[in-house]
């Protein structure tokens, strides 16, 4: 380094002045030198501008909105270890208290100071355990049965979020697959429990199913399985995937029976960062009593002097996201998120009639499960159209906004639709604005002559297979 450049080294240098401002970021290799600090983070920072803001990110499930509050505890507690419960040992002691009200929420049956549960990363950690755990139940069995136990099954639709491919990969399950079909867009009963025989480690219902926003009927599933496990002498039970539904049925229609009220309900899980309104990192699951968590999963760690108790696939974890879930129950109470949530219900509510008004456009369902929906193009519309959906997600972009477009799992994959999540942090006044440019949009869609790259892909797809259209 020459003298000049010491000298561009230095703290005086303007940030934009200095030489690192003049290289290409670093992307294999540590640099060998230093950079000091205020130039490090706006090199890392400016790195991030051209993404969507997350609160126009209309993909995510997940919380992008959090008040001060909860929003400074978690920066508080940011140098926080959960693991070192010895060290923070009312950390341990608030996450007990949060798997505590998430299991009374759901009605858990179990007495004791403390219900049976875990915290997760979300709600794929969640799901793990919950697989990992009904599938040790049933080897047990079948074990003590002196049977074999070498082909453990699962049962759930097509519409399973990915965690359950990859439960099933890496455990080595079978995964049987109920197809949806458009007359019958959740998980059909009757086909489930044809799916099912002795190696059915559980099924899994989902109660906001991230495809289309619905809940499968987990009490039409508890129903059919009573009868088919008094009918074959099994016991197959229920997991729920509840990682949207698990925060929104209990405030917005707390009548309806889905959780532990049922009686093959064994398990449930959720993701404390989607509609339990915690930043990204949080996940729960509640057995319905410690009888039905196998002694295999909990693991003793002599760590640091003190012996925990174990139960997850991961040791380290940040805790700032339990201390947000205590303070937001604190904060909200049953109340507050009734009320958030039913905001919530009503902005999706409200976009799902402009959308469905729309002549281009058609909802998938007339009613909403949670607050989110699907939307396709009105058919005989998308017959003569030059754009697709792609499009307008493309469009959109421009505007800020994150709507994506895609395709339907197996059986109903040639549809196209587009969805919207509602969470707390859209407004009224958002949704107005969404709408507004959805419409411009598509005004501006309308004006081409010709089809789009994506349309003519499609035209050429649907060509391939003997379909004809008017262009
Ligand atoms: C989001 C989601 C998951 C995965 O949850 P993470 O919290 O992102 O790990 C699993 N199942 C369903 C139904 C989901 O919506």
């Amino acid at each position: 380094m020459d003298s000049k450049d010491r000298k561009r080294n230095d703290s005086d240098t303007p940030i934009y002045g200095s030489r690192q401002m003049m290289e290409p970021a670093p992307s294999e290799y540590i640099p060998k030198h230093r950079t000091p600090a205020e130039t490090a983070y706006r090199i890392v920072k400016d790195e991030t501008f051209p993404q969507t803001q997350p609160r126009l990110n209309l993909a995510t499930f997940v919380t992008t909105y959090m008040d001060d509050y909860g929003t400074r505890l978690m920066n508080e507690a940011v140098g926080i270890n959960y693991i070192d419960e010895t060290e923070y040992p009312r950390v341990a002691v608030m996450c007990g208290r949060c798997i505590n009200m998430v299991a009374n929420m759901w009605n858990t049956p179990e007495k004791g100071e403390w219900k049976t549960g875990a915290v997760g990363i979300g709600s794929s950690e969640a799901c793990m355990l919950g697989g990992v755990a009904a599938w040790l139940r049933w080897r047990e069995k079948r074990k003590a049965q002196g049977k074999p136990y070498d082909k453990p099954n699962l049962v759930m639709s097509t519409a399973y979020q990915v965690v359950w491919e990859k439960f099933c990969q890496l455990w080595q399950i079978e995964m049987r697959t109920v197809p949806l079909s458009r007359s019958n867009p959740t998980l059909d009963i009757s086909k489930a429990i044809g799916m099912c025989d002795e190696n059915t480690i559980c099924i899994v219902p989902i109660a906001g199913v991230t495809w289309t926003g619905m809940n499968d009927d987990i009490e039409g599933l508890d129903k059919a399985l009573e009868e088919y496990n008094q009918k074959t002498g099994y016991d197959i039970p229920i997991h729920v995937d509840a990682a949207s539904g698990g925060f929104i049925l209990p405030f917005l229609d707390p009548e309806k029976k889905w959780d532990f009220r049922l009686k093959w309900v064994l398990s449930i899980s959720t993701s404390g960062h989607k509609y339990g309104l915690v930043y990204p990192g949080l996940g729960w699951i509640v057995w319905r009593d410690k009888t039905y968590l196998p002694a295999d999963m909990s693991f003793s760690v002599n760590y640091l002097g003190a012996n925990i108790t174990q139960v997850g696939l991961n040791f380290s974890r940040p805790a700032a996201q339990i201390l947000a879930q205590y303070y937001n129950f604190i904060h909200l109470g049953v109340e507050g998120y009734r009320e958030i949530h039913s905001n919530s219900m009503d902005i999706a509510k409200y976009c799902h009639q402009k959308i469905g008004n729309m002549p281009c456009f058609k909802n998938y369902t007339e009613k909403l499960d949670n607050p989110l929906f699907v939307w396709y193009m009105e058919p005989e519309y998308d017959k003569k159209a030059n754009w697709t959906l792609f499009d307008l997600q493309d469009k959109l972009m421009q505007s800020g906004w994150m709507v994506p477009a895609y395709t339907m799992p197996a059986a109903i994959e040639d549809m196209v639709v587009m969805r919207i999540v509602v969470r707390q942090g859209m407004s009224r006044d958002m949704a107005d604005m969404l709408i507004n440019d959805i419409k411009n949009a598509v005004a501006e869609l309308e004006k081409l002559q010709y089809p789009t790259a994506s349309r003519q892909a499609y035209l050429d797809s649907q060509k391939q297979k003997g379909h004809v259209f008017t262009h």
